[in-house]
């Protein structure tokens, strides 16, 4: 990272983020001052030749030209932490590693165009991991250099230098977009809004705020921004120079898009492009078993559209789309045994996951519950006419099984509702754990609870 020849910069946590941003700074000739209030993650970087000094001192920030705050620390909601709120009370710049990336990106070293990466960055409230993945693996089809990085894959700072041409498609939290100083991707992609993480973002105004950032003036060359929401709507129009503009390709799952823009939209199973009014692209998404449901029909489409951004022809996309072997947790298939087929989509963490995982099957046998978020299960009312029955697992299940318009069964525990469900199940069903709730009452990730039902239905199924 250039720009800091000679300055002192702070960075507070020292995890895989915090020691790639000293050693990128570094390689700058910047001066790291790091913290972590962790001891041995202060000996690792000490290990490395940092120097530490305690952030928290008074005057700490005072020879400061820049800190950078790793993502596990607060820089606002619920409060920010004590040193991030020291250095502004000081004047000094907050920032954090996706911010130096971009930076990096504007210094003379990518000068010539040619060399420079092109920057295709992912937010939105679902489907950003697996719009990401699949960007990943239809360009790594096509032959391009690409990677991933980001809240998946790599941290964006550890990345290997990019060839010519190489691509790096990043995956972006709100909490990123919001405290990056720098953030000019060259494709810049909006999947959808929903009321998820509503408590560290005062409210939805604020956390829109923070995903709309990344499409403010001067921004990306091109956006692809999913309409189905009026947030992505008002995104694409105040994005757009005009009617017939090329910059946005608005992207949705179930509506047929018109006008004379380029739009990418899912109906019934098959993804159309027009463009200017013509259609230039149509794939028939029924039989693509890593991407069953309409939410994965968005992603497809999202994908797609980056794609054809960067210049991959249809036909290219399509035979990609194919192949794509589907992320772990995310509608994963689990088995197939008489007739009745398990699905794992543990990542279904919030409302909105869990009503897309639901409509994507005809006739589900349901395990949800576990920690519930704020805004309460309302929306899952009426969105649950495929669900034959719900077992709900957590520690709050009854409260959890009370707010749910289906008949339910409480099982508590994960082990209890595979065996439950696996009695009921009628050949043509699904057994499908789409939590609508977040994982930490019972685990400590919901990596850790899909594994956990995974290993239930194998260990059952002999
Ligand atoms: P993210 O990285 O944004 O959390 P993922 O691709 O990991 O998104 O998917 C998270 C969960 O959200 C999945 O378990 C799936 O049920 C659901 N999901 C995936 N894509 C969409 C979408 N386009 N709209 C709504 N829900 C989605």
């Amino acid at each position: 990272v250039q720009g800091f020849s000679g300055a002192n910069v702070a960075v507070l946590g020292l995890g895989r983020s915090g020691l790639a941003a000293a050693r990128a700074l570094r390689a700058g000739a910047a001066i790291p001052v790091c913290w972590d209030d962790n001891p041995a993650a202060r000996e690792a970087a000490e290990a490395e030749g940092f120097a530490c000094r305690d952030l928290h001192k008074q005057g700490a920030f005072d020879d400061i030209a820049t800190l950078i705050v790793s993502p596990g620390i607060a820089h606002l909601y619920p409060k920010p932490n004590p040193a991030v709120r020291a250095a502004l009370d000081a004047g000094v710049p907050v920032d954090n590693d996706i911010g130096l990336f971009f930076r990096s990106l504007a210094t003379p070293e990518w000068d010539n165009f040619e060399r420079a990466p092109r920057v295709v960055a992912v937010t939105g409230s679902n489907g950003k991991s697996t719009t990401v993945a699949l960007l990943h693996h239809i360009l790594e089809s096509a032959g391009k250099e690409v990677q991933m990085a980001g809240n998946i894959g790599r941290g964006v700072l550890d990345i290997d230098p990019p060839g010519e041409g190489g691509v790096v498609v990043l995956e972006l939290s709100s909490y990123q977009t919001e405290l990056a100083r720098s953030l000019t991707p060259d494709v810049a992609v909006f999947t959808n809004l929903s009321a998820d993480h509503l408590d560290r973002h005062a409210g939805l105004g604020g956390y829109f705020a923070a995903k709309r950032r990344l499409f403010a003036e001067g921004g990306p060359d091109r956006a692809v921004i999913g309409v189905d929401e009026e947030e992505g709507v008002f995104l694409a129009g105040q994005m757009s120079m005009g009617a017939s503009d090329d910059r946005v390709i608005r992207v949705s799952s179930g509506r047929k898009l018109g006008g004379v823009g380029w739009n990418v939209f899912a109906r019934k199973g098959f993804l159309s492009e027009y463009r200017k009014g013509r259609q230039a692209g149509s794939i028939d998404l029924r039989e693509m078993t890593g991407l069953p449901g309409a939410h994965n029909h968005q992603n497809a489409c999202a994908a797609y559209a980056a794609a054809r951004t960067l210049g991959l022809a249809p036909r290219m996309i399509e035979g990609a789309l194919e192949t794509y072997p589907g992320l772990p947790h995310r509608s994963q298939p689990v088995a197939d045994a008489g007739g009745v087929r398990y699905v794992n989509d543990s990542k279904a963490t919030n409302v909105d996951s869990a009503v897309k995982a639901l409509s994507a099957f005809k006739k589900v046998r349901w395990i949800c519950g576990g920690l519930e978020k704020d805004g309460g299960l309302d929306a899952l009312k009426g969105a649950t006419g495929s669900v034959q029955k719900a077992y709900v697992i957590g520690r709050e299940a009854a409260h959890f099984a009370v707010q749910l318009d289906v008949e339910t069964e409480i099982c508590g525990t994960m082990a209890v509702a595979v065996e439950r469900a696996m009695a009921d199940a009628q050949p043509g069903e699904v057994v499908l754990l789409a939590p609508a709730a977040a994982s930490f009452d019972q685990y400590d990730s919901f990596e850790t609870r899909g594994d956990d039902f995974i290993a239930e239905v194998t260990e059952r199924l002999g």
